[in-house]
């Protein structure tokens, strides 16, 4: 039985940053803002990784009939290609953390302006500003025709 799509793409539920007026950005409290918002995903991710992994087994254990075979593999192509996208997020999850801790996050690895607290808010795992971001994928598109 093919799983239904995940909802770890995203962090779940917070309450958004409220900065004060003048704040300055990514100061300790935004910082640990996002931390916070980090670790929870990550947390999500994991319970959902251990779930896919049981579910394999589980399925692994189950091959008695031949005729459920095709739906089974169908499912586990599909389970594998989710454990290897949640792989690949929770370790970027983990760079950003380790960014967090080393006081560089937040800023634009292209250009160096300030990605800003709503666009980290729903992208906490962003490394580029809105621009830079448009433009990468523009490139990307000319390059692949
Ligand atoms: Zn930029």
């Amino acid at each position: 039985m093919p799983v239904a799509e995940k909802k770890t793409e995203a962090p779940s539920q917070f309450t958004p940053y409220q900065p004060a007026p003048g704040e300055e950005y990514m100061n300790d409290k935004q910082l640990a803002h996002f931390r916070e918002i980090l670790l929870g995903w990550k947390q999500d991710l994991m319970e959902e990784v251990d779930r896919t992994v049981r579910h394999l087994q589980e399925e692994a254990n189950n091959f008695a009939d031949p005729a459920d075979r095709a739906t089974q593999e169908e499912g586990f192509s599909l389970e594998l290609r989710t454990r290897d996208r949640e792989r690949k997020l929770l370790k970027k999850i983990n760079e950003t953390i380790e960014k967090i801790d080393e006081d560089d996050y937040g800023f634009c690895e292209a250009c160096g302006v300030e990605i800003g607290i709503r666009r980290l808010e729903a992208r906490p795992t962003a490394t580029l500003c809105v621009d830079c971001k448009t433009l990468a994928e523009l490139k990307e598109k000319q390059l692949g025709g």
